[in-house]
């Protein structure tokens, strides 16, 4: 078990409620932002002089922005429906990481400057005024919530604490209060075009290895091509897929779906990174700006069709905001969406017996799976609702035998996040992270015991790197967490494929 300086959260069999304790987590706050992060940017580099006015003019100008952020702070009725509900609140007990109470951080200082009650009887609404140690409350507790919405599903009047989170960051971001994670990692898209900062000859050498590696493992020439023009399908994918464990494997297997679909695709050196972490800041201004590489990429290699990858908030973004962002598509091929998931891609192809798959391959596992949310709770994957979790549960089962779901009020919908998404999978936020793990852990810990289940795969590069960091906190082990085209990968059959028969000839001839 990984060594913490912060108390683990013991397991529990069901979801309990946790006696509040007031301050638990007042400590967490990740690193902010030096001006080198904050300036590539269009943020000033450090907290401005007059900061209190500029919070509050922003303020006023994301409400004459977004109708809805009004709406989720005038329409709360505190009925509480929402006070259980965050992973956060149940992991680390802090009421502040109740999401109405989290939502209050901002609804206090949006009362005492923008409605009347709160301009002349400030005590009577719960008004007050900005002051620094609001200020520092927000910085801390605005990062203590992934934007993963879950509160929203249960709210009777569907109040958004992700938009109020986003909107907290925005303006503490115009006054020089930004968070490095985050800013540090858009920088890295703007100057070498992806979160890691892996340069174009970097990324050729890895793709170039993984073909060497898969020709050995199969004979067959797969390929993992970079800047092709006239490619038809540019790959969007986030970095991680290029390097860490599990996510490389997935990408093995979107190339051998590639393969066998008989199609040319393409990863770009420009558009080397699907992750937007413009949404996390809620910028629009640096969500356009990523999204646009995607563009350029598409219309310099002249491809037809964009497919993204295993990515959880980039597929928000993609799905719900790119043709805002980054449109009009009509220089792609119309016959087919824009943009479109890779899991819709190798579902499609699934249905229409275009696939051949050795299931057995992944009888060593017991697999079950993680809802990533904002596939979940902000997307659609194929044309029907609810495609967004019947499709990875059928790419799953046409490949696996062993498959069990974790308790329904965990999944689907309702699914618990990772504990690491909204721009938190930063190690300054490590104690959190765990914390805020605990309700899906437990729900795995609980199908783990009950129904043999030793692996979870999920479809979110953040969760992924998430689940690999703090599995081993509860016990678990780093690779209990898969890509669902990892899965794809061990079991996929390609045409011409070396057999066993022909592993064991070649074996004993080296002999
Ligand atoms: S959006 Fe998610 S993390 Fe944020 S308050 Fe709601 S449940 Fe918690
Ligand atoms: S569920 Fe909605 S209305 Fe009720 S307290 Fe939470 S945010 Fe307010």
């Amino acid at each position: 078990m990984a060594k913490a300086k912060f108390d683990v959260p013991e397991l529990e069999e069901y979801l309990e409620v946790p006696q509040v304790t007031p301050g638990t987590m007042a400590h967490s706050r990740p690193f902010v932002a030096k001006p080198e992060h904050q300036e590539p940017l269009g943020f000033p580099g450090e907290l401005v002089d007059n900061w209190e006015e500029k919070a509050i003019d922003k303020m006023g100008e994301l409400l004459g922005k977004y109708r809805s952020l009004q709406v989720f702070l005038d329409a709360c009725v505190k009925c509480g429906a929402c006070t259980d509900k965050c992973h956060y609140f149940l992991g680390t007990k802090d009421p502040k990481n109740m999401p109405v109470a989290r939502q209050d951080l901002l609804r206090k200082v949006y009362r005492r400057y923008f409605t009347f009650a709160g301009k002349y009887f400030p005590k009577l609404v719960g008004a007050t005024d900005l002051t620094k140690e609001v200020l520092d409350d927000w910085y801390s507790y605005f990062h203590q919530c992934s934007q993963c919405r879950r509160c929203s599903v249960f709210c009777p009047y569907g109040i958004d604490t992700a938009e109020i989170s986003m909107a907290a960051r925005t303006i503490m971001d115009s006054i020089g209060m930004g968070q490095k994670y985050c800013n540090e990692i858009i920088g890295k898209v703007y100057k070498i075009g992806n979160n890691l900062g892996l340069p174009g000859p970097a990324l050729i050498n890895t793709l170039e290895g993984l073909e060497e590696d898969v020709f050995d493992e199969t004979g067959v020439e797969v390929k993992y091509p970079v800047d092709v023009k006239g490619a038809d399908i540019l790959l969007v994918t986030p970095s991680a897929d290029f390097f860490a464990e599990p996510h490389v494997d997935g990408l093995i297997g979107y190339g051998k779906v590639f393969h066998e679909a008989g199609v040319s695709w393409t990863v770009s050196t420009h558009a080397s990174e699907a992750a937007n972490f413009g949404m996390f800041i809620g910028s629009y201004e640096n969500m356009r700006r990523i999204s646009q590489r995607i563009r350029t990429a598409a219309l310099d290699l002249g491809v037809k069709r964009i497919v993204f990858g295993e990515c959880g908030h980039a597929w928000r973004v993609a799905y719900a905001f790119l043709n805002t962002l980054a449109g009009p598509w009509d220089f792609l091929d119309p016959k087919y969406p824009v943009p479109q998931h890779i899991m819709e891609f190798t579902y499609d192809l699934i249905q229409r017996g275009k696939l051949k798959f050795d299931k057995s391959e992944n009888d060593h596992m017991t697999l079950t799976f993680h809802d990533s949310c904002n596939i979940a709770r902000a997307t659609r994957m194929g044309d029907k609702p609810g495609g967004q979790f019947e499709l990875p549960r059928a790419v799953i089962k046409a490949v696996c035998n062993n498959y069990v779901d974790m308790d329904p009020d965990t999944i689907g919908e309702k699914t618990f996040c990772c504990g690491g998404g909204g721009g938190l999978l930063t190690d300054d936020l490590l104690e959190l992270r765990v914390k805020g793990a605990k309700p899906r852990v437990e729900a795995l810990n609980n199908v783990m015991k009950e129904r043999g289940v030793t692996h979870m795969a999920a479809i979110c590069a953040i969760c992924k790197s998430q689940f690999t960091k703090v599995l081993p906190y509860y016990g678990m082990d780093m690779d209990q967490i898969v890509s669902i085209h990892q899965l794809v990968s061990n079991a996929i059959i390609l045409t011409g494929q070396k057999t066993d028969e022909d592993e064991e000839e070649d074996s004993e001839e080296a002999a």
